[in-house]
């Protein structure tokens, strides 16, 4: 059956899919970490369908809010409903401190590229200024403007509409230092070179609008920067009078075991950019949270018509009291390092792992051909995911250079679960190291 439906779609939608290209899953139903296609075969789902179902596929807490709310009101345009309040008030709640009460939610379009358009053109409008800086490594979105930001040449190939105004400045990527330094002893010479872009009178470019980064980098290869880092590039915009955006729309909504993945790095931005977990169990929606400050847009400047989706923002709302309830949080962690400390003891034993990291439940593992040389080998990469998925796990290949297995389960993921998915993933990797 599911050979059935992989053709059929192949005949008949628009030959521009991107996850059945990787591996070819044709699903029925999902329920927790699982995933179970038309002919009853079960996947373990280690990438969340893209790092969309935090509380784990239909999560019956949030389901039943979902429910109640398709009964009662499913669109209301940017009305005012309880709902969508009650979500405001409980986001408030699970955001640091620092943000806690200082920000206004800004609700978008359904998508994440729909924040990150958002929160560029508040940047824009905010500072009367155009460029926006974004990192080597990033991945903001495929619509035009984010896709202006995002860095993979693959994907911004023959569009000659893009790059007008931008520049990408390195990322804090330590395994592998544009600057051939060492982490204990670098200078942070990456956030050096963003200070030389806005500083250095012949750089080239104007005084950029805002500084749009991901905490830690997803599609990129989970890149996960020092912290002196993003605190550098937090005192470089505050000099400068230039916004900081974080793009969290993969990294937040507790993936790292806090709301923000810049909770881990002691910093602040000014905007954030949410989507993925926001909807709860894969409703679509994306938001803003953005400093009261910075909230200077006048009515109606961003208008559209599926602004915060009634049953997405139920969802969402349900989906954080589930994370309160359950203590999701201090399970991320320690689920974390259960999966981290296992996969550092399969590294120990494999010439190929050059490098486990990650933070939570969002970890990477980038494969090498040799351990000394660093060269990547994204086709073992594929070869282990096609491997892992005939073993029944899901899980997807990200990185500069398509040598990163990144692994995100659900958040509920069971202990039990995530030890299964170490012994596949250790013995499908000594087979193909073979
Ligand atoms: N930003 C980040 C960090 C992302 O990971 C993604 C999606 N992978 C996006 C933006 C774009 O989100 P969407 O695909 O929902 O438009």
């Amino acid at each position: 059956k599911a050979k059935q439906l992989l053709d059929a779609q192949e005949k008949y939608e628009s030959n521009n899919r991107s996850y059945p290209r990787s591996f070819p899953l044709a699903p029925k139903r999902a329920k927790g970490t699982i995933i179970e296609d038309v002919d009853g075969n079960q996947y373990m789902d280690f990438f969340s369908l893209c790092g969309v179902v935090n509380v784990g596929h239909g999560n019956e807490d949030v389901l039943t809010a979902t429910r109640a709310q398709l009964e009662e009101l499913i669109h209301a345009m940017d009305f005012p409903t309880e709902t969508k309040l009650a979500y405001i008030r409980n986001l408030n709640q699970h955001l640091p401190e620092s943000l806690n009460g200082k920000v206004k939610i800004n609700f978008c379009g359904p998508t994440g590229a729909d924040a990150v358009e958002a929160a560029m053109k508040l940047a824009r409008l905010h500072t009367k200024r155009n460029l926006i800086i974004s990192f080597q490594g990033s991945y903001h979105g495929m619509t035009t403007g984010a896709l202006s930001v995002t860095s993979n040449r693959n994907s911004r190939k023959g569009l000659a509409v893009l790059n007008q105004g931008h520049h990408f400045a390195p990322f804090s990527y330590c395994y592998r230092c544009p600057y051939g330094k060492e982490p204990d002893s670098c200078k942070i010479e990456c956030a050096s070179h963003l200070r030389n872009l806005l500083e250095n009178p012949h750089s080239g470019i104007d005084k950029p609008a805002a500084v749009l980064m991901e905490p830690i980098q997803g599609e990129g290869g989970i890149v996960i920067p020092k912290a002196a880092f993003h605190q550098e590039v937090r005192n470089i915009c505050d000099e400068h009078g230039v916004m900081l955006i974080h793009d969290e729309v993969q990294a937040g909504f507790y993936r790292t075991g806090k709301m923000l993945s810049s909770e881990h790095f002691g910093v602040t931005p000014d905007v954030v950019t949410m989507s993925k977990g926001v909807g709860g169990i894969g409703m679509p929606c994306a938001l803003l949270v953005i400093k009261k400050e910075f909230d200077t847009w006048g009515g109606g400047t961003h208008a559209g018509t599926f602004r915060g989706h009634q049953v997405s923002m139920a969802a969402g709302n349900a989906a954080l009291h589930f994370i309160e309830e359950h203590q999701i949080s201090q399970y991320v962690t320690e689920a974390g390092a259960l999966l981290f400390d296992g996969l550092n003891t399969i590294k120990k034993q494999s010439p190929f792992i050059g490098e486990v990291r990650g933070a939570g439940l969002f970890l990477g593992v980038e494969f090498v051909k040799n351990k000394k040389t660093k060269e990547p080998w994204p086709e073992y990469c594929v070869r282990l995911r096609q491997r892992l998925f005939e073993n029944g796990v899901l899980i997807e290949v990200g990185g500069y250079y398509s040598n990163v297995i990144r692994i995100l389960p659900p958040l509920i993921t069971t202990r039990n679960m995530l030890n299964t998915f170490l012994e596949i993933f250790d013995r499908v990797n000594s087979e193909i190291a073979k």
